[in-house]
Order: C-alpha cells, then structure tokens, then sequence
C-alpha cells in the first residue's frame, strides 16, 4: 500500500478514479501540473526518492507500466511518447516518478531548443574516449566512499 499522506504523490494513489493503471508495486496517474495533454506520471507505490531504492521487483513494476504507456500514448496522441526522470532538485515531489509524454520529437529535439545542442553530431574518439574515463573513475570514487 502506499504510505497515505507522505506526499502528493502518495495521495494520488488513494485516489481510484485518477489511477491509470496499477501493479502489485506501481501506479501511474495522469499528470496533475501536466505539460501538454497525455502527460502521465509512473512510479512505484512505495514512497522512495531515488532509483537506486527500487527492488528488483518495483524496477519492473515501474517499467512495466512505462512499456505499456509507451506503447498506448502513440495511437491516442499521434505522437510517440518519450520518458523522462528527473534528479530530486528538479521533482516537486520527493517520491521517485517517471513522465512519460507524447512528444513530436524525441529528447534529441527537446536539448537541440533547449540547451542549444546539435541534434545529431559524431563524438571524435578520443573525447569518447575522455568521457569514458572521467564518468568511470567518478563511479569508481562514488562506490568506494
Ligand atoms: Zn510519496
């Protein structure tokens, strides 16, 4: 059961007629600040503030509904619908959740206007490379503090 009361999105869950669709570990709702029409929230229905909290059985709960709201969306919307997770500094929930949203465009096109990044534009190898090494050894460092 959901943990009535801890947060917004706790309380959507004890909210039946805005349930979209729910497992024995998740539940999706539509979006109650929603950014365009077929804005839908999923997310576990315990109360966790980050991924790394997921069980292995909450991971494919919550994927599970994505899957299936990925696959919906489209023949609604006419739009392909994209998936997006927030760290916490942006959530105006603590509880983990995932959007999930009929885009025109892939995430591509939402950094290319917003962040005014080139769509699509070959890595050389050796930044790759670069990147590589800088993300490993931060995660190497992460998981040895
Ligand atoms: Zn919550």
């Amino acid at each position: 059961m959901g943990e009535m009361g801890k947060c917004a999105l706790c309380a959507e869950f004890g909210r039946k007629n805005r349930i979209i669709s729910k497992n024995r570990h998740a539940f999706s709702v539509v979006a109650r600040w929603p950014i365009k029409g077929g804005h839908c929230l999923v997310m576990p229905i315990r109360h966790i503030a980050d991924v790394s909290e997921l069980t292995g059985q909450e991971a494919k709960a919550v994927f599970g509904l994505i899957s299936a709201l990925q696959k919906a969306l489209p023949k609604l919307y006419g739009k392909d619908a994209i998936v997006i997770q927030n760290p916490a500094k942006w959530r105006s929930e603590g509880h983990i959740h995932f959007h999930v949203l009929p885009s025109k465009g892939a995430i591509r096109h939402l950094f290319e206007k917003y962040e005014n990044t080139p769509f699509r534009e070959e890595a050389p190898e050796g930044i790759m490379e670069a990147e590589t090494l800088k993300i490993r050894s931060a995660l190497e460092k992460e998981n040895s503090d």
